[in-house]
This record gives structure tokens, sequence and C-alpha cells, in this order.
């Protein structure tokens, strides 16, 4: 089958009733054009959120299995209510559980990963000319137990269904106007993307840039999945997301990032001996905890510090550890500091052009900001300050690179 649309709504674009008619009106108007249509819904606003404060309420520590249970229920009322919005327009729509259409996962529950789509019923409905509705965000595993694919992972499910039903587009609808050149709350003239490469939209997203699920961005790339990031609210032209093209190299950065939910722990006084940073960061790991940037300073006397940042979330858990743990490697102390911002700068054409860390550096010197720690890869500079110089110092570095209107 052919001409076949994947549409993903967010939890925003199907809010309340009147959105969800609005969302039916567009595919409906999609299926006119002659698309077979397949709709991919996350629950109405933050109903997501909601459940998991129910779950709370009971117990810290729910079972994950029942956690599944209970968040998949969101989707379920979103997909039955657009299916009966596009039936009261006189259209013929079919909605599914992610299980109904065979979304097979592994066992991960809360975060479970898609192992195979089955598309044979998808295609059988699509075939009678129904626009099919796929509940977000859910599968089930091999011993049929729902599963939820992680925050944000409707997308995930969209991305999926477009790769095995050869869909000619996946639409990602939001609240937004499509991928910006940073956050617009923080600077006013900042610009829409038309397009991006798969991997500088992985980098934004890991960065805090929440537009679409880094792994659905991830998978998307792996299976060059077209991917369109538009408003739900009106028929513009959103961002495209697709393979990098040459011209994109021209472009020396895409975009400026804000991340203000990591904390930075040092560790002080570490001898400085072959394999203690090893020790380190392995007892961290075993407590499941992702480091992002590691510094380490000057060796004085034998001694060193030894800073790195996690995620806030994982701060009590990383100190917990390691106050027992310095004893045993003969450090002195462990500190941290929540008051941090990670700013970013993005762009493929990095590869191809030198001179962006300087031009970086010398764009927050000129606004007398300090940088912290530095991190680099192929097509990012990371640098952390202090928190209250996180905006100031996206808005020098927009500038500095000419990405405003
Ligand atoms: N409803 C789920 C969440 O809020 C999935 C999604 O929105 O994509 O995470
Ligand atoms: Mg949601």
């Amino acid at each position: 089958m052919r001409n076949i649309i994947v549409q993903k709504y967010g939890g925003s674009s199907v809010a309340n009733l009147q959105k969800i008619m609005r969302v039916a009106r567009r595919v409906i108007s999609y299926k006119k054009k002659g698309f077979n249509v397949v709709v991919v819904v996350s629950a109405l606003g933050d109903t997501t959120d909601e459940l998991l404060e129910l779950a709370s309420g009971i117990t810290k520590t729910p079972p994950e299995r029942e956690l599944d249970m209970l968040m998949a229920t969101g989707e379920q009322v979103s997909v039955a209510l657009l299916a009966m919005a596009i039936h009261k327009f006189g259209k013929e729509a079919i909605s599914f559980t992610g299980a109904q259409v065979g979304i097979m996962t592994d066992s991960s529950h809360t975060k479970a990963r898609i192992i195979d789509v089955n598309t044979r019923r998808i295609r059988r409905e699509l075939e009678k000319g129904r626009i099919v509705i796929v509940a977000g965000f859910q599968g089930i595993n091999i011993d049929q137990e729902i599963t939820t694919l992680g925050r944000g992972g409707s997308d995930m499910t969209a991305v999926a269904l477009a790769k095995v039903l050869k869909a000619r587009m996946c639409e990602i609808y939001t609240d937004v106007e499509g991928v910006f050149t940073t956050d617009p709350r923080i600077v006013k003239n900042a610009r829409k993307l038309d397009s991006i490469s798969y991997e500088e939209m992985l980098e934004m997203a890991s960065l805090g840039a929440q537009v679409m699920q880094a792994r659905s961005i991830e998978a998307a790339g792996k299976y060059n999945i077209p991917i369109h990031v538009r408003s739900s609210f009106s028929g513009k032209q959103g961002t495209y997301i697709s393979k990098e093209v040459s011209a994109m190299e021209d472009v020396l950065v895409r975009g400026v990032t804000l991340n203000k939910n990591e904390a930075k722990v040092t560790v002080c006084d570490v001898p400085d001996k072959p394999g203690v940073a090893a020790r380190i960061f392995e007892k961290i790991a075993k407590g499941n905890i992702n480091v992002d940037m590691i510094i380490q300073n000057v060796s004085r006397k034998g001694y060193t510090d030894v800073s790195f940042t996690v995620v806030v979330g994982d701060l009590k858990k990383t100190i917990r550890i390691l106050e027992n743990f310095i004893k045993k490697i003969k450090a002195k102390a462990v500190t941290y500091d929540k008051g941090i911002a990670k700013v970013s700068v993005v762009g493929i054409g990095m590869r191809s052009h030198s001179g962006v860390a300087a031009k970086t550096f010398k764009a927050l010197a000129a606004k007398k900001i300090n940088i912290d720690m530095i991190s680099t890869s192929e097509i990012k500079i990371s640098c952390v300050l202090k928190k209250k110089k996180g905006a100031p110092a996206v808005k020098a570095l927009h500038k500095a690179f000419g990405l405003g209107r």
C-alpha cells in the first residue's frame, strides 16, 4: 500500500475536547487529500503526570508492571475519543491499543524497546478506507504484559510505524511551530529552522530541547525516516529532520541549548595515582548513574580534585554512594553544586570548520561569563557555568553565531 502518512499528536495537541475535534478535522483533511492516514496519539494534556502522581500517592516504589498498566490507560482514552470525533464528522476511523496492533517490545517496564511491529491489522483497516488510530507510548512483551516506551515514547511509536509501513512522512505535531535555534522564551528573535539533521536534532534533544524523544530521533536517523515537526494549531510548515545534506554544513552552528537540570559533584583531594579515577567512576556506574562532563584539576602535591556532572535527580544517590567510598580511596571530601547550567552550541558545520570553540569562549568572555567546565564532541561544544549566567550565555552565543532572525 502506498501513500501512507503517520501523524503523531502530542499531549498538548489533544489537551481538551475542542483540541481533539481540531485534530480530527486535520486528520480528515489528509484523508481527503488521498493519504492513508495512521495516527498516533499521546495521552490528553498532562494525564501521564497525573497518573504517576496517583501512583505515588499510594507508594514511592510501585511495581513497574503496574506502573505500565496504569500509564498505558492515558493513551487508550485519547485514541477512543479521537476515533469518536472522526466518526462524528462522518469519516471512518478505528482505534487500537499498542498490543492490538502487535507492537512487540522487550520486557524492561517503563522504558521498553520495540522489537517488532506486526502491520497486518493496520494494513487491513487502511485497505477498508479507514483512518487508523494507534495508542502511542505502549506495547506488549512476549508474556502479553503491557509495557511503556519511556516518557515521550509516542514519538517512538510514530517512528516505528513509519518505518514498518514505509510511510512517506512522519509528522510530529506539537504546540510549537518547529525546532528553533534556541528557546524562544529566552531569546526573542530565535528563528524556526526549516531543516536540521538527525544528528543535530539528537544533540539538541539530549541537551534539553524537548521537542522529540531522543530515542525516537536516533531510530529515525538509523532508518532514515523523514520527520516533519510542526504545530497542530496552524497549517504552517515546521522543521524537517533528515539525513545531513552538504548544504547543511555551510551553517557553523545550528542551535544553542540550555540545560539547568545538572549538578556538579567534586571529589576533593583525591590521591593522584593511576586507577583512582577508574574506581570512582566504576562505583558510580554500578549505581546506574550517568555521568556527563568530567574534569580533573591539576595535581598539587600528589592530590587532585575530580569534578563531574550528573542530572539533578541522581545527585542524592551519587553523594550517598561517594560519601562512603571516598574513605576507601583516601580522598578527603565530596561536595556538590546545584547552581550550574550547561550551555551548548550544536552544528554539523563544526566538523569542517575550525574556530567555533574560540568564538564560543570569546563571546562568553565578552559578557564576563566564567566557564567552569568544557566538553566537546564532533558537533557540539558545551560549557558549564553559573546557573544565573545560563540565559545571558545563551543570548550571547545566539548573537555571536548570527542565529537570530
Ligand atoms: N504520554 C506519555 C508521556 O507523557 C507519552 C508521550 O507523551 O509521548 O510521556
Ligand atoms: Mg504526554
